[in-house]
């Protein structure tokens, strides 16, 4: 097998996050996975390929190995940690010999890290089933994911609201079966050959053909959904966000994704919520962030002023001898936790001192005969006079 660079046969940068090689990889293993393919060499090829990259990115200490070296083998990775076997030997290649392609994910692991059976387990659960009696199988519906943009008020105190989501429900003539009986045809979509020519970037694919599991035959489609078991619809759905959500927080509405196969339940609807700025408060995390301006009496001799928070008006002392830019903490005055809302971040006021508009010829006076009364020069550590 030739050795081809293992970032470029997942598709991912070099610096990928672990999360976008795990992903990758999935993506690529639904294609390429043996049992999707049946008796295509090239996909096989690819799929160990892809493997065997999966298995060295994916685990810190063998990536790192690979980086530096640009390639991996035990030896290496004994070498780079400091030990005594040989700096060099030629990697031995990725072990497939306890991998059984048609097995289930439960024995696929035989000399397989535990993420590579993980990724497994949930790709293709009950895979050898389903090729001992390919016929449709009930499919939950695929999730759906949503955009909504709230103000940064709403975001604080949560919201519930309507939005219209594009989704797909399970046929109410068939039940999702895609048939209502009848004789068995031969299945129009693949012509009674069991398998449906994909393609995927340049190549071409061979997959098992859903609408009739690979059978070739099938009872006649439903008249109302064609036979796909589901319908489009355009639905309202009532959504509530919680308070404390912040950019990019995900809200999950339960069963409002598109519609199950054969009485599989539907998918969810995932919101991702998009926050507004606000005029003057910032935010991080559950910490809020706010400047207030003071006057001059109030930071040399003292006060107590009234800020604003997220959730009403508040009171701060300000110290004697307060300067500008000095911050203040009210504790839980925050935004609310997303995870219990009952606890909330803090708020930190940052005063800022300002000057009043000297229009007065008395307020002209007074400051001249503070200035002759307070003579300290604050450039003095600077070295100006
Ligand atoms: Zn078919
Ligand atoms: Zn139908």
């Amino acid at each position: 097998m030739a050795k081809e660079d293992f970032y470029k046969i997942l598709g991912v940068k070099r610096d990928a996050k672990p999360e976008e090689i795990k992903k990758a990889y999935r993506r690529l293993a639904r294609k390429y996975h043996p049992d999707v393919n049946p008796g295509d060499k090239s996909a096989e090829d690819r799929f160990k390929q892809m493997s065997e990259a999966f298995d060295i990115l994916s685990d810190p200490k063998k990536r790192s190995v690979y980086d530096r070296f640009g390639q991996y083998s035990d030896n290496l990775a004994n070498a780079a940690a400091g030990g005594t076997g040989p700096a060099y030997t030629r990697g031995a290649p990725f072990d497939f010999s306890g991998f059984d392609w048609g097995a289930t994910s439960t024995s696929a692991g035989a000399g397989s890290s535990s993420s590579f059976r993980d990724i497994f387990a949930d790709l293709f659960s009950g895979g050898k089933a389903e090729r001992e009696a390919p016929r449709p199988q009930p499919q939950k519906g695929a999730d759906i994911e949503m955009p909504l943009s709230l103000t940064f008020e709403e975001a604080i105190t949560g919201l519930t609201t309507s939005i219209t989501v594009n989704r797909s429900d399970q046929c109410s003539r068939c039940h999702g079966a895609g048939d209502t009986g009848g004789s068995v045809i031969t299945c129009p979509t693949c012509k009674g050959s069991g398998q449906v020519q994909r393609a995927g970037g340049r190549l071409r694919f061979t997959q098992e053909c859903t609408d009739c599991g690979g059978t070739g035959k099938r009872r006649p489609p439903c008249s109302v959904c064609k036979g796909k078991g589901t319908l489009a619809k355009t639905e309202n759905v009532k959504v509530r966000i919680p308070a404390g959500v912040d950019t990019g927080s995900r809200v999950r509405i339960s069963a409002k994704g598109e519609g199950g196969r054969l009485g599989a339940p539907p998918g969810d609807l995932f919101i991702i919520t998009n926050v507004g700025r606000h005029q003057y408060f910032t935010r991080k995390g559950d910490n809020i962030y706010v400047t207030v301006p003071i006057t001059v009496p109030e930071a040399a001799l003292g006060a107590k002023i009234e800020v604003p928070t997220v959730t009403g008006k508040a009171q701060l002392r300000i110290a004697p001898g307060t300067q500008s830019g000095q911050k203040f903490r009210l504790r839980r005055r925050g935004a609310p936790s997303l995870r219990d809302p009952n606890t909330h971040g803090d708020q930190f006021v940052e005063v800022q001192v300002v000057l009043p508009k000297v229009i007065s010829e008395e307020t002209k006076e007074l400051l001249r005969k503070y200035g002759q009364m307070n003579t300290e020069n604050p450039r003095v550590a600077m070295g100006l006079e």
